[in-house]
């Protein structure tokens, strides 16, 4: 019988009540299907501070990046997504696994996946989320600490600027 993705989440129940419900912290890795980078269209957030340290790895000027790969959506700027609702900025090796052509400066959402807060208001939505991220369940345990961390950098990373 396969194990569930959940088996080893650690997900035991919290030490009381004040406690969330990912308190003994959540299993996840990162598989490199690139299901987050794509398909249905999306946002990804950018702040003036990310777009700047992105457009310095493309050998960009700001104004040129925000020309070619930005868009406005109210009062913030996400990144430009292909017709297929692809991220432009996922690409591929030569083994198929999915990479971010600007990983080491990518937006705070992205760095942050997929300890949002959308996906840990219950145990529901977090093995939702599961369905579209097959990494969720997987791989080592993240401790509260580092989850509470990302949620609190999603938070500002989704201020509007
Ligand atoms: S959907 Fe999950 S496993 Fe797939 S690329 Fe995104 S984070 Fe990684
Ligand atoms: S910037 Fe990179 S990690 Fe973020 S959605 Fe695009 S390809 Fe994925």
């Amino acid at each position: 019988m396969p194990q569930s993705p959940f088996a080893n989440s650690a997900v035991s129940a919290p030490a009381d009540r004040r406690s969330p419900w990912y308190a003994a912290g959540l299993a996840f890795v990162c598989l490199r299907c690139g299901r987050c980078c794509g398909g249905a269209p999306g946002y990804v957030w950018v702040s003036p501070q990310e777009a700047a340290a992105i457009a310095t790895h493309l050998q960009m000027s700001p104004e040129d990046f925000r020309h070619r790969h930005l868009r406005r959506v109210g009062r913030r700027w996400s990144l430009l997504e292909l017709a297929n609702g692809d991220c432009e900025f996922l690409g591929r090796d030569a083994d198929g696994k999915a990479r971010c052509v600007i990983h080491p400066v990518r937006p705070r959402q992205c760095q942050t996946w997929p300890f949002w807060a959308s996906n840990l208001r219950s145990r529901r939505l977090w093995e939702a989320a599961a369905r579209v991220c097959p990494g969720i369940g997987q791989g080592a345990v993240h401790p509260l600490p580092v989850i509470e961390a990302a949620l609190r950098g999603n938070e500002r990373a989704a201020l509007p600027f």
